[in-house]
């Protein structure tokens, strides 16, 4: 029985190496199947954040805002361009879409889009922060098939819709300044056609209201050309020195029958000894005639106009000054404005059509100077422009 035992030894640990290898492999498999796993998760997060860095750049370099929201319509994302287009200060995920955009029509949309599973394109007009306009986009976002959420993409229209205002109201304008002196002649010269026994008084008068009309009418066209070469930048501006006070005496020569004709005094009192002024001559040119002819128009009979000028710092500056008729405050940012006149009547009656300030404003910006009005109704006016110099 003896030598059973070291056989049933020999068993036993043969049995336990047995064991023990079995368990190594396993536990070896196992291990090697976690690292497997590990690897693949490790993967997968790194190629979801690379994902989502990707979107993120997509989004955040977008002009238009974005704004993703799930299926009850609370925000889970919005871009940059979004936080700014709605002055958002803190998060905007969790929040709902309508107490960010503050418009019923925009969460209108949402809604329809989680309840039809169908795009929206809606132009929205928003009041906050500030009221603006823009083109939304609202798409369904699916998962599996489901509609999990609603992407609104807001494109800014405010600048489009303003510039096409503009045009629409040029356009109206310039009909109607247009109108006014195309009836006339066309009246008058019906007149001359079809009456016959017009007494060469009458003819001459007929005559005569329709070349000023005429004549009104090529301003118009003159001005008008004039602002859009300027406008459309083309315009170069030709420095050279100028003594101004020749200058100015030159300019106000054919100004004189005009103002002799109302009895208007002009004073040049720009200094003999002042120093030339660096500016283009033309443009300069017209910037004065422009603001002495108004001056001339908008005084009454009697009245004075002085031209003068004087160097502070780095900028000249001339100002031509009325005791006219004066202009109230309300209307002196505007008067700048093409076609804006504060007495449309008056204005009419002296062939203005509200183009001249805007000439001015615009050539003296072209020199990087700036225009400015003094005055009060009854207390006359003074425009001044500043012209910066070397
Ligand atoms: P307009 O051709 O009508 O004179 P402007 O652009 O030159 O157009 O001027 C715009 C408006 O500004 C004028 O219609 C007038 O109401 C006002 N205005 C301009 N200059 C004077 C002035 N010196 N005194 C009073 N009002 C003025």
């Amino acid at each position: 029985m003896n030598f059973l035992w070291p056989l049933l030894l020999l068993l036993v640990i043969a049995g336990a190496a047995f064991l023990l290898r079995r368990e190594r492999r396993l536990r070896n498999g196992f291990e090697r199947q976690i690292s497997e796993l590990n690897q693949k998760f490790k993967r997968a997060t790194e190629r979801l954040d690379e994902e989502r860095a990707r979107l993120e750049t997509t989004f955040s370099g977008m002009v238009e805002g974005v704004l993703l929201t799930d299926a009850r319509g609370d925000i889970l994302h919005v871009n940059p361009p979004f936080r700014e287009m709605f002055g958002l200060k803190g998060k905007a995920e969790g929040r709902s879409a309508l107490e960010v955009l503050t418009s019923v029509a925009a969460d209108d949309a949402i809604r329809q889009v989680i309840q039809n599973g169908e795009p929206v394109e809606r132009e929205i007009h928003f009041e906050k922060p500030r009221p603006r306009v823009f083109q939304v986009h609202f798409s369904p976002v699916r998962r599996d098939g489901k509609l999990s959420g609603v992407v609104s993409v807001f494109h800014d229209l405010t600048e489009i819709r303003r510039l096409e205002e503009v045009r629409r109201d040029f356009i109206a304008n310039l009909s109607h300044e247009l109108k006014t002196p195309l009836t006339a002649i066309r009246g008058y010269s019906e007149t001359l056609l079809e009456v016959s026994d017009l007494s060469s008084e009458e003819f001459r008068r007929h005559l005569e209201t329709i070349f000023r009309n005429a004549v009104e009418l090529s301003h118009l066209t003159e001005n008008l050309l004039n602002l859009s070469r300027i406008e459309s930048g083309r315009e170069e501006v030709l420095l050279e020195l100028i003594p101004l006070r020749p200058f100015v005496d030159r300019l106000l020569e054919r100004f004189q029958s005009q103002a002799e004709a109302k009895r208007i005094e002009i004073e040049n009192e720009v200094p003999q000894e002042a120093v030339p002024l660096q500016a283009d001559s033309t443009k300069l040119n017209q910037i004065l005639a422009n603001l002495v002819d108004n001056a001339l128009k908008y005084t009454s009979e009697g009245g004075r106009i002085w031209v003068r000028s004087e160097v502070s710092g780095k900028e000249f500056r001339i100002s031509v000054e009325d005791n006219g008729a004066g202009i109230p405050k309300a209307d002196q940012e505007r008067i700048f404005e093409k076609f804006y006149r504060v007495d449309k009547a008056r204005s009419r009656d002296s062939g203005g059509a509200g183009l001249g300030l805007a000439i001015v404003k615009h050539l003296t910006e072209l020199h990087g100077g700036r225009v400015r009005v003094f005055s009060g109704p009854g207390h006359g006016s003074r425009f001044q422009i500043s012209l910066p110099q070397p």
